[in-house]
């Protein structure tokens, strides 16, 4: 499940996330012509022949007013830190500066492999200007072009020749799972709370090349659970570290590697649009998710209090109307022996397969129910539907037009699917194919 993690360093404007873009294939950052824009993604997953991995854009990771030389070996730093493989990326148009040498300084530091980019190198005559970088002690410079996507396959080859031999996350049966929010909302006091609460086999697992500091505990019942630390959480110190976009990395990197994410919410403070945003990720990721509302402590309450909060949640996060909630206080531990129980059902819905005699069942009744939606005379046909995959589960429909197929007749599918199954908890995708 864990897949290697490459960082792209360097100084400004040397082209780094025009490669982090030409990389995750799509234009999902802004490239403009000033140094320093903002860029709203800096992680991405990709695939090069069958590997996956994902990608960061250290560039992105902005520390507001700090001095351009602490940004430029911090976001080094971080390179350092959080990947298998790093490309420094500098730039053939203006040739070896200071900047890329204070770079190359930090990255002498760490023996992780270092793949040593010349960007802007747009045709074949400027190649003969790559043998300078040969100065910066990263062994041969590889010329490439992020606009004219120039050695960028040559680029990704060599990325992955260079992943470590085994990124171990023990598939150990444990049930792997993190909390995910913003600044504040209580989650490494939840995390002591739980780990109080439990009996902590291992912390700090060894073996995976990055500094996780994941915690295997064991319940009274005998569950096995590994807690993914979002880092930051109880590590903290760095520059870098009390940035935004830094928090947000951290967490998607839990979220990538966990089964189930929870996402703490603040209930004295109520639901802010940073909330938002972490939930996004681990929706768009397919994980499961719970959502944790921490402080209850803090709130007066009546009779209504935990109803009108929960419709708040069901009107800010629709696309979470899967994910149960629950109302915890990390300092009085409020239901929060009820986490653990929880974790573990989301996980088994979230790995959850249905066989084909049975979806079918469900499926053939609901068209039955509620016939399917014409357009233009042209009627959609179900034939039927099979699950392909778990975590999260996914189902193909087989279908005589997938253009038949509207919006709301798919939720409706999804909603007889989640009427007839536990699916609570975890996302699920229904993909139509065509058939003839
Ligand atoms: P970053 O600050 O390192 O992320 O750099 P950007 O990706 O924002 O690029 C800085 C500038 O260099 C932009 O104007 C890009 O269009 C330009 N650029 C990026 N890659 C290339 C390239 O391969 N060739 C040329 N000629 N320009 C490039
Ligand atoms: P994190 O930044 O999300 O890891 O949040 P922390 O766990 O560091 O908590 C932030 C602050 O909220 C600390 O002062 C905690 O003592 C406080 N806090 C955390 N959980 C609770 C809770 O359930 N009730 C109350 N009243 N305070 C809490």
């Amino acid at each position: 499940m864990a897949k290697p993690i490459v960082a792209i360093v360097g100084r400004p404007n040397v082209g780094k996330s025009t490669i982090f873009n030409r990389i995750a294939g799509e234009r999902i950052s802004i490239v403009e012509d000033t140094p320093g824009v903002t860029r709203d993604r800096i992680y991405t997953s990709s695939e090069w022949m069958g590997q996956k991995f994902n990608l960061i854009d250290t560039g992105g990771i902005d520390m507001g007013n700090e001095p351009f030389v602490t940004q430029i070996t911090e976001q080094a730093q971080i390179a350092i830190d959080e990947a298998d493989v790093i490309v420094f990326v500098t730039s053939g148009r203006e040739g070896v500066t200071d900047a890329d040498e204070k770079v190359a300084r930090i990255l002498y530091q760490t023996d992780k492999p270092v793949i040593l980019a010349v960007n802007k190198v747009d045709n074949p005559e400027m190649r003969a200007e790559i043998y300078d970088f040969y100065a910066l002690g990263f062994g041969d410079p590889l010329p490439i072009s992020g606009t004219h996507g120039i050695g960028t396959g040559d680029l990704l080859d060599l990325i992955c020749q260079n992943f470590p031999e085994k990124i171990t996350d023990e598939e150990d049966g444990s049930i792997k799972f993190s909390f995910i929010g913003r600044p504040n909302v209580g989650k490494s006091s939840l995390v002591n709370a739980i780990l109080g609460e439990n009996r902590v086999i291992v912390s700090n697992i060894e073996g995976t090349t990055r500094d996780a500091i994941d915690t295997k505990f064991v319940t009274e019942t005998g569950d096995e659970y590994t807690m993914i630390d979002t880092a930051g959480i109880r590590k903290k110190g760095k520059v870098y570290e009390s940035t935004e976009k830094y928090s947000v990395l951290r967490a998607m990197q839990a979220i990538d590697r966990s089964d189930v994410v929870c996402v703490v919410l603040n209930a004295e403070e109520g639901i802010r649009e940073q909330d938002k945003h972490v939930a996004g990720y681990a929706h768009e990721a397919g994980r499961g998710i719970i959502i944790v509302v921490n402080k209850w402590d803090t709130l007066k309450k009546d009779n209504k209090t935990m109803k009108d909060f929960e419709n708040l949640i069901r009107q800010e996060f629709q696309y979470l109307s899967y994910a149960p909630i629950v109302f915890v206080s990390a300092k009085t531990k409020q239901r929060l022996d009820r986490l653990p129980t929880m974790i573990k059902k989301v996980n088994e819905n979230h790995s959850q397969r249905i066989s084909s005699a049975v979806l079918n069942d469900v499926l053939m009744d609901a068209i039955a129910h509620n016939p399917t939606p014409t357009d233009n005379g042209k009627r959609l046909r179900v034939y039927y539907g099979t699950q392909v995959a778990v975590k999260p589960p996914t189902f193909v429909i087989f279908v005589n037009d997938p253009d038949l197929m509207h919006f709301s007749y798919e939720r409706f599918l999804e909603n007889q699917i989640r009427a007839a199954f536990d699916f609570e908890g975890t996302p699920i995708h229904l993909i139509e194919r065509r058939r003839k």
